[in-house]
């Protein structure tokens, strides 16, 4: 009797060790899992701040570009339009972002101020031919086919910015109250023709103007989109076609082709105007002067660093 009791207790001790053993197994397992995790998150964080940091140089380095860029007033306060063509990391927050300039590329970036226009099929015709992608920085225009345009425009992948509404300096700049009113008629505009706010603009004249109109200093007017989180544009190659319709097509190409690739981010002026014409003649050979520099055509957004000229008092 006493020996089954031996026997039996010695089943129930083995089992309860057995029990314990398996206990432990189980908690060294699961803090294993917790430590490749903590491992992984350690090294996803790296990852990021390494991304991080390759960013901001590569902004360092394009906002010592701003400065250098020609500040001509109101004479060339036209726009041009942007490509974009290349590959990037992936922003994980916002899948659909725009990649973030990679460091030691140059872009170049071709925009189109005031359109659309009777030139902006054309303009689109020839950047289709290329593939290459550009920025309009565009104006208030709602007859049927402007609005039909600023379709095509998107439609075709391209990025549509604010240039302002009305395009009337007296108007833009007369007050914040009136430059705020031209704001959101010109980004409610795109947004209902096209589904997407736009968050880029260009001031008439550029950030540089010194427009005898305006009574306020520019930074006035940056306040107003810094507050509502839109980025602005100026540019540093200037076709000049902002001078006038009709500048010969070999000036335009030429003028371009001083500055182009000079710095990280070409921002090249141009305007997509009714009267323009030889905009559009030389828009061929100012593209593949781009391409023959080894430039990667890019589109501007908010995210793209910034290309300023010094602000106007
Ligand atoms: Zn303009």
């Amino acid at each position: 009797m006493k020996a089954k009791r031996k026997l039996q207790l010695m089943v129930l001790a083995s089992l309860a060790i057995a029990v314990l053993l398996l206990i432990l197994n189980i908690f060294f397992l699961f803090r294993m899992g917790s430590m490749q995790k903590q491992i992984d998150e350690i090294r996803e964080a790296k990852v990021e701040k390494v991304q991080k940091e390759a960013v901001n140089a590569a902004s360092a380095g394009n906002s010592k570009n701003d400065k250098q860029v020609s500040e001509d007033g109101e004479s060339s306060e036209k726009d041009g339009e942007d490509q974009s063509s290349r590959t990037e990391q992936p922003d994980q927050a916002d899948p659909t972002a725009a990649p973030t300039p990679v460091p030691g590329t140059k872009y170049v970036y071709l925009t189109f101020d005031d359109g659309p226009s009777d030139n902006t099929e054309r303009i689109l015709e020839i950047l289709d031919r290329y593939k290459v992608k550009a920025t309009f920085f565009v104006n208030g225009r709602e007859d049927a086919k402007n609005i039909e345009r600023y379709k095509k425009i998107a439609e075709a992948g391209h990025e549509i910015a604010m240039h302002s509404y009305s395009h009337e300096y007296e108007e833009v700049y007369a007050s914040t109250e009136k430059f705020t009113a031209d704001l959101d008629r010109i980004q409610s505009l795109v947004k209902r023709v096209t589904g997407k706010t736009p968050m880029v603009y260009r001031f008439p004249g550029g950030s540089s103007n010194r427009l005898s109109v305006r009574q306020l200093p520019m930074q006035s007017f940056v306040d107003v989109l810094d507050s509502r989180g839109i980025a602005y544009f100026d540019w540093n190659v200037d076709t000049t076609d902002g001078e006038g319709a009709d500048r010969p097509v070999e000036t335009l190409i030429s003028e371009a082709q001083k500055n182009l690739g000079k710095t990280d981010q070409s921002v090249v002026l141009m305007h997509d105007a009714g009267d323009h014409n030889t905009t559009v003649e030389a828009l061929p050979s100012i593209i593949q002067s781009c391409i023959d520099r080894g430039l990667t055509f890019d589109v501007i957004t908010a995210k793209t660093p910034p290309v300023h000229h010094t602000l106007a008092d």
